[in-house]
């Protein structure tokens, strides 16, 4: 932290409430120490998220970038690049994050996790020109590397990338393995195999003493249908030996994706990637990851909406028991979210009280098939972020303009109480 920023963080405890409110119309305030800040940007490409935590470490958790020139674009199916096709979503999602990070004298990104290895997650290569000093394309969080160093990569393939099957001939993983290897050699990137069940995997960065005055949590809860056990660091297999499977029964990408908590204070949030907890006709029970790890995580604050709200996912288990007040949408696509996903959003068969459910992008095809839920709805388009204030007690949902970078709040919600 520069002596500057000491000054004014002194001077606001001194005048409690001076500049450090948010109101609807003025850009966001600057993140101060002890808030628990994380940022769901919106860019019409897939998922990011983006947190800095109360001492100041930052995550990103994934930095999507489709095809923009398959079947699924250029159509109605799918919103363009946003909020303009100027820069690609990589870009995009890193000038998100300088922005945010103008706290700090060297914007950097202290961990990236990619939750599992689709275009929406990572980038997509295909039909992208922008190519990197190394050997490889820069296309989402190869992208985002280029315009903000990142220091720890995790994911559920490094070294080998060959779980379930290897995966030498995706286009995707072989572009993101190249920027690994040129990001170890030149800029001193660290890449790690993200391991379920651990808490000690994405810490503090920062000196003892900010760490102690800030405490929070990652808990590593699933990766590759390895689940926590909610004991120690101790985990348990969900899908049978790969030797019992014909290759076309294997586990697919989204069921191997990472899930992780943040705990802050009383605070909770849960991220699950693209789980999915709705069997498909004929599909073996272990399809289902929802129902088991709805079990070690328990009652949350904030959750990010499984599998972009797509038919497979958010299912009755996984409600019942996390029981989110506030839940985050990272929609991009016309199926997103499915009609009767929303409906069980929604329903009180599964959980009493009141729930608020923000949108990072609802496309207006997927507006018609759920017109009349869509007053239930907080938002439909925006940066959707939570802001937890110091000690972890409190929250609020802001929702940002997403027309243009001028990172202006359109609403405040709340405050809620962490529970
Ligand atoms: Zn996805």
């Amino acid at each position: 932290m520069c002596v500057l920023h000491r000054v004014i963080s002194a001077l606001l405890m001194v005048l409690p409430g001076w500049g450090l409110a948010q109101r609807v119309g003025e850009p966001i305030p600057v993140w101060q120490e002890g808030q628990l800040d994380i940022h769901h940007i919106n860019t019409g490409q897939g998922n990011a998220t983006f947190v800095v935590f109360p001492e100041g470490t930052t995550l990103l958790i994934d930095a999507g970038a489709i095809n923009s020139m398959d079947w699924r674009t250029n159509k109605p199916r799918n919103i363009p690049t946003w909020p303009s096709n100027e820069r690609q979503a990589g870009e995009w999602i890193a000038r998100y994050i300088r922005n945010v990070l103008r706290f700090q004298r060297i914007p950097a990104i202290d961990y990236a996790v990619i939750t599992h290895f689709h275009d929406d997650h990572m980038g997509t290569p295909l039909n992208v020109v922008k190519r990197s000093k190394g050997d490889y394309t820069l296309t989402g969080i190869t992208e985002v590397a280029d315009y903000v160093p990142i220091h720890k990569i995790l994911d559920r393939g490094w070294p080998d990338y060959a779980y379930p099957k290897p995966m030498d001939a995706d286009s995707m993983v072989v572009n993101y393995r190249r920027f690994l290897s040129w990001q170890q050699q030149h800029k001193g990137l660290v890449v790690e195999r993200f391991q379920a069940g651990r808490a000690d995997q994405i810490v503090s960065v920062k000196s003892a003493s900010t760490r102690q005055k800030n405490p929070f949590e990652v808990r590593n809860l699933m990766v590759n249908g390895e689940l926590w056990t909610g004991e120690g660091d101790k985990i348990k297999g969900l899908f049978p030996g790969l030797r019992s499977l014909k290759p076309a029964e294997y586990p697919n990408e989204n069921m191997c994706s990472i899930a992780l908590q943040i705990r802050y204070g009383a605070f909770d949030y849960f991220s699950g990637a693209d789980l999915q907890g709705v069997l498909q006709f004929g599909a073996p029970a272990w399809h289902d990851v929802e129902t088991p790890i709805a079990q070690v995580v328990g009652p949350v604050d904030v959750q990010l909406v499984d599998h972009h709200g797509y038919p497979d996912s958010q299912n009755g288990s996984l409600l019942s028991r996390l029981q989110p007040r506030v839940l985050v949408l990272p929609a991009w696509a016309s199926s997103h979210p499915g009609r009767d996903v929303l409906e069980r959003l929604f329903s009180d068969q599964f959980y009493k009280g009141e729930r608020d459910v923000f949108a990072t992008h609802l496309l207006p095809e997927a507006k018609t098939t759920i017109a009349d839920l869509l007053p239930h709805l907080k938002s439909e388009s925006g940066h959707i972020v939570i802001r937890v204030e110091k000690g972890g007690k409190t929250y609020h949902v802001l929702v940002l303009d997403d027309q243009s970078e001028s990172y202006k709040v359109k609403a405040i919600y709340g405050p809620y109480s962490a529970r």
